[in-house]
């Protein structure tokens, strides 16, 4: 028996509980992973208190991210005993996810965990983690350096903002990091924020253009505080958008694209092809501190996910929290 948090709906309420599964109620799957840890991102938040727009099908074991070990494959390249990460590709939305002992996958969604990263910090990271990789390497390929100015991280204390902030300033960039939370202000600078700001300054409708501030943005947020960070950015600058916790809409003009230059660049961790998931993997096992992975997370059991999805949801989790499924 395998035990997995279980979403099902009875007469349109959603039931999230712990539930132990036979192996045999899995759907069939060309690679059966052991899972040793997963996380609880803002999407698996959204899965367990919403079910919508997250979970496609039901029931549905919810999880978009998991490190563990392969125990049967039918496919030659993957071997038992290999330690894989497992995420995007609509785990957890339409197929069932990590947040359980086991896990089922295509050969080709999963990435060989880099060797110098073990399974927990990996899920310390997880697709937050991840993300936040991607948004830097965007920076990195628009060719944005320390010299050109500070880079601004919105939702600073959530898990993308928190990993951005540590990714970047190990990079030498002098970070400001926008939060709600001003308590967060000792943690923020520890991660490595040069200075924080309040996000109300961002978050309410602005003007087309601001005085030019930023060399760079990464955005989890969305909303309005997307709009102000294109037009505070500074001419050929670039601002690498991954998230909504403000808002799916974006009212703005294209006045920052056309008179100064600037990037908006999507980013997507969902579909991203293998290539660009092995480099950031790899990238993160090079560069991110493991102290500060410590700070960043904490550790909690299946049945505790399920009770800190809403204040996850409610912006109240610092960093990321990494599941122990076998706890
Ligand atoms: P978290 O909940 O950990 O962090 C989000 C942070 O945003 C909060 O901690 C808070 O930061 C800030 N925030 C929350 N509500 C508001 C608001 N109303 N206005 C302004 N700021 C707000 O989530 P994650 O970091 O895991 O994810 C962030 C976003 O990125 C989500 O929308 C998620 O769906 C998206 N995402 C997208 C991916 C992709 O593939 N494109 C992959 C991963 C995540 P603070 O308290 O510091 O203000």
């Amino acid at each position: 028996m395998v035990k997995a948090i279980f979403l099902s709906k009875h007469e349109d309420a959603l039931r999230a509980e712990v539930r132990e599964l036979s192996a045999q109620e899995f759907p069939p799957a060309e690679v059966r992973l052991r899972v040793e840890y997963s996380s609880l991102n803002y999407k698996d938040a959204l899965a367990i208190v919403k079910g919508e727009p997250v979970v496609r099908q039901w029931p549905m074991v919810p999880g978009i991210d998991g490190v563990g070990v392969v125990e049967e494959s039918s496919n030659p390249d993957l071997k038992a005993g290999q330690r894989v990460v497992l995420n995007g590709w609509g785990v957890g939305e339409r197929h069932w996810g990590c947040l359980a002992q086991y896990a089922g996958a295509k050969a080709d969604w999963l990435v060989s965990l880099p060797a110098s990263l073990d399974a927990r910090d990996a899920m310390a990271l997880g697709t937050a983690g991840y993300t936040a990789m991607l948004c830097v390497l965007k920076l990195e390929k628009h060719g944005v350096k320390p010299s050109d100015g500070e880079v601004l991280v919105t939702g600073a204390a959530g898990g993308v903002g928190s990993v951005a902030i540590a990714l970047l300033a190990r990079r030498g960039f002098n970070v400001v990091a926008s939060t709600g939370r001003s308590e967060e202000t000792p943690y923020l600078e520890k991660l490595g924020a040069l200075r924080v700001i309040d996000r109300k300054a961002l978050s309410e409708r602005g003007k087309p253009l601001e005085k030019e501030t930023w060399a760079a943005v990464v955005d989890s947020v969305g909303s309005h505080t997307l709009a102000n960070a294109c037009a505070s950015t500074r001419y050929g600058g670039i601002v690498a958008a991954c998230g909504l916790a403000q808002g799916m809409d974006l009212a703005m003009t294209v006045a920052p694209f056309i008179l100064r230059g600037v990037t908006l660049a999507g980013v997507d961790s969902v579909m991203a092809p293998l290539a660009v998931r092995r480099t950031a993997w790899q990238c993160l096992a090079d560069e991110i501190d493991r102290e500060l992975l410590r700070v960043i997370s904490r550790e909690v059991g299946l049945q505790e996910a399920i009770a800190v999805a809403p204040r996850l949801l409610a912006g109240q989790v610092r960093g990321r929290i990494i599941v122990d499924v076998n706890a």
